[in-house]
Formats: structure tokens, C-alpha cells, sequence
């Protein structure tokens, strides 16, 4: 687990450049932390880094929104908050979304992901963000690599937060 506290949204931000600038086509990534943690802020640094120059918004009306980026894949970006059951997140059928002929081709970063857990399969980056005390603007960011999907790059990702994996 790698764990680094950000002092303001900014530093969020450059925590989810860090996460895009290791992902690869296929990754699902999964945000966690209570209304206002700053799973969407998260998001944006992460979308922004990948070459998206729209706003990113949590998806209201679906549970999942698509953008083009210019790191040669796609980002879907979904939020789970209004899920109702389980079936829906299966319904959103991203294991084929983030794969065309079983080829990975696009991202996942999913917020509330915990919720759409057990139908996403068990691999997967899962970043859980809470307030640390020390200023309002604190924030802690839990990073957790699931099912394999990150162990050899959590080293790397560590480096790059200058912080401490274990
Ligand atoms: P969520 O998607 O988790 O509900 P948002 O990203 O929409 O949260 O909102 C987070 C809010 O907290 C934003 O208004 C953001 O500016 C603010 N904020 C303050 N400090 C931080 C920080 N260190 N990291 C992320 N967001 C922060
Ligand atoms: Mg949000």
C-alpha cells in the first residue's frame, strides 16, 4: 500500500498524473471516500493528464461517460453513487468496453468503485481517499493494488509520490 497525504486539489492532481502516466490499456481503477473526498477532483488531474482537454463532471444521468484522450486509449469514467443494484454495473459490461476483440483498448476510473466491486472482477488499482486532519484541505490517499493488477508498479508509483510503498 502506498499512502500520501495532498495539502490541496492541486496536489491531488498531480497524485492522479502520476497514477495515468503509469497506466496501461485494460486498468480499472477504483476511487473511494466520502462526498467530497475528491474522487472527481481525482479524476480530472487523471483525464487531464491523458490529453483530455473537455471537463470531466460525475456522469449524473448514466453511470458511465466516455472520453477521448491522446495516450492511444479511451478513459470511461463512471460513478456508482446512485447505484441502485449490482446488476446495473454489470449491465455497463466494462470488462468488453475496456476491450475490443480481447484486446485492452481503454481505462476505467470509477468512483464509489467499492459498490461495483464484486461485478468488476478482482483486479484493479483501488484508491481510497479520506480528510486527514492536519487542514481542511488534507487529504489521504490510500493506494491499494488488487488481483496483481499493479504489484509491479506500485514500486515505481511509489518513486514517483517519493513516498514508501509497503
Ligand atoms: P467527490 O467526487 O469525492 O465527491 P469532489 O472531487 O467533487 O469530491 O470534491 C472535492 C472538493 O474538495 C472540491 O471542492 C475540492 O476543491 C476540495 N478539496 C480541498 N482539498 C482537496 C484535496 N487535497 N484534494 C482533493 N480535493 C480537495
Ligand atoms: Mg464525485
Amino acid at each position: 500500500m502506498i499512502s500520501v497525504v495532498t495539502r490541496h486539489p492541486a496536489g491531488t492532481q498531480d497524485v492522479a498524473a502520476a497514477v495515468a502516466d503509469l497506466t496501461r490499456p485494460g486498468d480499472v481503477i477504483l476511487l473511494d471516500g466520502d462526498l467530497g473526498a475528491g474522487k472527481t477532483t481525482f479524476t480530472q488531474g487523471f483525464a487531464r493528464r491523458l490529453g483530455v482537454t473537455e471537463t470531466v463532471t460525475s456522469p449524473t444521468f448514466t453511470l458511465v461517460r466516455s472520453y477521448s484522450t491522446t495516450a492511444g486509449f479511451d478513459l470511461y469514467h463512471a460513478d456508482l453513487y446512485r447505484l441502485e443494484q449490482l446488476s446495473e454495473v454489470t449491465d455497463l459490461a466494462l470488462p468488453e468496453l475496456l476491450e475490443d476483440a480481447g484486446v485492452p483498448v481503454s481505462v476505467a476510473v470509477i468512483e464509489w468503485g467499492e459498490r461495483g466491486s464484486p461485478a468488476l472482477g478482482p483486479a484493479h488499482l483501488s484508491i481510497q481517499i479520506s480528510h486527514d486532519d492536519s487542514s481542511d484541505e488534507a487529504r489521504r490517499l490510500d493506494v491499494v493494488s488488487h488481483g496483481g493488477a499493479w504489484d509491479d508498479r506500485l514500486d515505481d508509483l511509489a518513486a514517483r509520490l517519493k513516498c514508501p510503498a509497503n
